[in-house]
């Protein structure tokens, strides 16, 4: 079955399949092998956009939110059901599950223009990693961000040493070695820790297949940020 992965027929084909229980047709999308009756939202058609665009798109939206221009584009009935249909985010963002990290809003984006993962500490294991090479490698965004944030609290705790309760000690043994490469360095040492949490987690994924193989044949480019919480502005540091 050939399958053109950014057509609607795909995603149409795709939520019928998806809708016909075990009557499933075999299709796989051709570079992840991903079966097409696992996938909920498709992709559609629509413009490529290249990782420098994606990030201009990114900074022009947050240079609006900083300065409280927000347009909240594509937000409204027209932009809800164009992407039922399917979806074609023209970037993946990692950061943190706190509160007051919010893409969509940071970065003044609509429905279906962020594919977004969170986690406490922006960190990654596979069950992100997978979340991240599906986004890049099946829906064909092209940019990744990885965002920190001032005042993290899961890398002040990984910073302090402090014994965390449960789950949370997976977060901080992440983190740590991050920790570990700030040591001995001049200025604040959580926001030191928490641009080299940013820095070590775009090191993983650069090195980690098949994102790696993406940033060296399709153009795919992975960048870390730091999200101000008092100015709202996010800066490029790698
Ligand atoms: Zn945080």
């Amino acid at each position: 079955m050939q399958i053109d992965k950014r057509s609607n027929k795909f995603s149409r084909r795709t939520l019928i399949a998806a809708a016909g229980g075990g009557a499933i047709a075999a299709g796989l999308s051709s570079n992840l092998l991903i079966p097409s009756r696992t996938i909920a939202a498709a992709p559609v058609s629509g413009e490529k956009i290249s990782a420098d665009k994606a990030l201009k798109l990114l900074m022009e939206g947050n240079q609006r939110y900083s300065s409280y221009k927000l347009l909240h584009p594509r937000q409204d009935e027209k932009r809800l059901i164009e992407v039922a249909k399917g979806q074609n985010p023209f970037a993946i963002i990692l950061t943190c599950a706190d509160s007051r990290v919010c893409p969509e809003i940071i970065f003044d984006q609509g429905l279906g223009d962020l594919f977004v993962v969170r986690v406490a500490g922006n960190v990654v294991n596979d069950m992100i990693l997978g979340s991240i090479e599906y986004a890049a490698g099946h829906l064909g965004a092209l940019l990744i961000m990885v965002l920190g944030h001032e005042r993290c609290g899961a890398v002040a705790a990984a910073v302090e040493g402090a014994q965390v309760p449960a789950h949370i000690s997976s977060l901080v043994k992440a983190i740590q070695p991050a920790v570990e490469t700030i040591k001995g360095k001049a200025g604040d040492s959580l926001d030191n820790a928490i641009r080299a949490n940013v820095q070590m987690v775009v090191a993983q994924m650069k090195t980690s297949e098949p994102l790696a193989g993406m940033v060296k044949t399709k153009n795919l480019q992975i960048v870390g940020g730091r999200y101000d919480l008092d100015k709202g502005a996010v800066e490029i540091i790698t």
